[in-house]
């Protein structure tokens, strides 16, 4: 492992040694297609999420035997990409070779030493597997029905395999893993019979498949049966472990994921320092704000007090639950005409963004999210999805909303939207480059849309309302707090208590927005990070061309060749742009 790592670096070094760009090699071209295609039959899943309609019928069971196929997959492709000439390649190339030596090392690492096959039971949900058959539009529903019908069939299988893998699991995986498991037998039970029903099947068809639905979803109920026996009897799996992976892990899993040249203890210093910059600039706006609300009255002598005030009359300022997903729906069309007046990206108006609920099983994570079509199945359409708020008590329902307020739902939807997440797929679905794609950096991916908040607001949306700077920083600061909790969580102990007064005293987050906050640090691992990382490399490296260029700089030309490169890691893309 040491000789290859090295080898990356070399490729690194040489990268930023070329002064000029060499034309494709076509030896490496036919290589990364065969790759391609062999990795496609080794995670029929992964195939299918990306589109390839030809994978859709195929479960793919997580059984010892599949590990065993993967391992040697990987190992089989680090020794073969490893003997590749560098020089020989163009820049794009050589991204594309350290994302796919990266991608091979990782996740030979992920089945060798970081275990989570072991460990998190909510690994194992055919949620996702069954959608991506039933969203395709390439297709009649019957045909897709069709497939759905072979697919189902081996489903005890699989969450047999599931239970035969569990060892010492952590708690809140298998909590998480109970109550996923819920929303997926009311999926399969509603929404799939729904189809089923409303199909041109036969009869005859019909019957079966509905009873292939009916076993699926006893299955996934076994095995929801099993994991509360697990948490009631842990000895039957060994017992259970801690969800904090400490300082090794980390480490290690920080470098696969975030791809970046820094250490996880220097973000993390960054984001410390982050966090004082947000923290004065919300007083300052709070300051601003002051005689709007209070009019004449002088603000208190507290800080804390001072922010706290403005905060509790700007966040009273919001949509009726009711209207949660309808407002979002509204807020879109402003997004759009403002990139195309200040001329910031092209909008592919082609490629519409349709706003919907959240199905059932894809609940329970973040508020809202996109679902975009992968390079294969570019035809297809992309949703925005956004969770209702139907399941709440009112007293819930309250404090999600001073959260997602009037103002901080415009920065949510710039984030998952326009000209975030949305956008940057719909540009990175027009690279030539299936491994960018495919093996795309989170930090990247995050960074954009935590890039996109600060340009918009830069470039004058919301005509420099206060309430939306105090709201923008507050909502920065939660990534800034991300880093730090994310951190915290898996390398010093940090407690809950502690991480609630982070949350809700530092950060000013509502208690329902701390409480899901601190559920997601437990269940999820570096990837709260990646938001800060990439935000801060893509910022660093705007600032830089800006510098180098001077009065040349177009910021429509640095947004638009920056998402040319497809999601590939920052420090990667840096190479190729400046
Ligand atoms: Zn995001």
């Amino acid at each position: 492992m040491k000789t290859l790592l090295s080898f990356v670096m070399v490729a690194m070094f040489l990268v930023s040694c070329a002064s000029k760009d060499k034309e494709d090699d076509p030896q490496f071209a036919t290589m990364t297609k065969q790759f391609l295609k062999e990795y496609w039959a080794v995670h029929p899943a992964v195939a299918s999420e990306y589109g390839l309609s030809e994978y859709d019928a195929i479960l793919e069971i997580p059984d010892a035997a599949t590990r065993d196929k993967k391992q040697q997959f990987y190992k089989r492709n680090l020794q073969l990409f490893a003997e590749v000439d560098t020089d020989e390649l163009s820049y794009a190339q050589r991204t594309d070779l350290a994302l796919i030596l990266n991608k091979m090392e990782s996740s030979l690492w992920k089945i060798e030493t970081f275990r989570a096959h072991e460990w998190d039971p909510a690994k194992y949900n055919i949620g996702n597997q069954v959608s991506y058959v039933l969203e395709r539009n390439n297709r009649s529903l019957e045909d897709s029905l069709k497939l759905l019908s072979e697919k189902l069939l081996k489903v005890p299988q699989y969450y047999q395999a599931a239970k035969n893998n569990l060892k010492r699991p952590t708690k809140e995986h298998t909590q998480f893993a109970i109550e996923q498991n819920k929303g997926l037998v009311g999926f399969l039970n509603g929404e799939v019979k729904k189809r089923i029903k409303s199909s041109k099947l036969t009869r005859r068809e019909k019957s079966t498949l509905r009873q292939r639905v009916s076993a699926a979803a006893a299955a996934a109920k076994r095995y929801s049966t099993f994991l509360k026996g697990v948490l009631s009897r842990p000895e039957s799996v060994d017992g259970l472990r801690s969800f904090r992976l400490g300082p090794d892990l980390y480490e290690q899993l920080f470098k696969f994921e975030m791809q970046t040249g820094e250490s996880p203890e220097a973000i993390y210093r960054k984001a410390l320092a982050a966090k004082e910059e947000a923290r004065s600039k919300i007083f300052e706006a709070a300051i601003a704000l002051y005689p709007k609300y209070y009019g004449e009255k002088l603000p208190p002598k507290d800080r804390q007090t001072v922010i706290n005030n403005i905060m509790s009359k700007v966040t009273k300022q919001h949509p009726k639950p009711e209207n949660f997903v309808a407002t979002v729906r509204e807020q879109i069309p402003a997004l759009t005409q403002f990139v195309r007046e200040k001329n910031l990206l092209t909008l592919d108006p082609s490629k519409p963004l349709k706003v919907r609920e959240t199905p059932p099983y894809d609940r329970g994570f973040a508020g809202a999210s996109v679902d975009s079509p992968g390079p294969f199945d570019k035809d297809r359409e992309t949703y925005y999805n956004v969770t209702p708020l139907d399941g709440m008590t009112r007293k819930q329902k309250k404090s999600y909303l001073q959260e997602y307020n009037d103002y901080t739902l415009q920065i949510l939807n710039i984030h998952e939207a326009i000209p975030g997440h949305y956008a940057q797929q719909v540009y990175g679905n027009q690279s030539d480059s299936i491994i960018k794609a495919v093996f795309r950096s989170t930090a990247t991916v995050e960074g954009w849309a935590v890039y996109a908040e600060r340009m918009m607001l830069e470039q004058g949306y919301g005509d420099g309302s206060m309430e939306l700077w105090l709201m923008y920083y507050k909502w920065f600061l939660r990534v800034v707090t991300n880093t730090i909790i994310d951190y915290e969580v898996h390398n010093k102990d940090l407690s809950k208590k502690e991480a609630m007064k982070l949350l809700m005293v530092d950060a000013f987050q509502e208690r329902a927005e701390a409480q899901g906050k601190w559920h997601r640090a437990t269940i999820s691992q570096v990837q709260l990070v990646s938001y800060f990382a990439g935000f801060s490399e893509i910022y660093e490296l705007r600032e830089d061309i800006k510098k180098e260029e001077g009065s040349d700089f177009d910021l429509k030309k640095f947004h638009e060749t920056f998402l040319s490169f497809g999601n590939a890691p920052v420090k990667e893309i840096r190479k190729l742009m400046l």
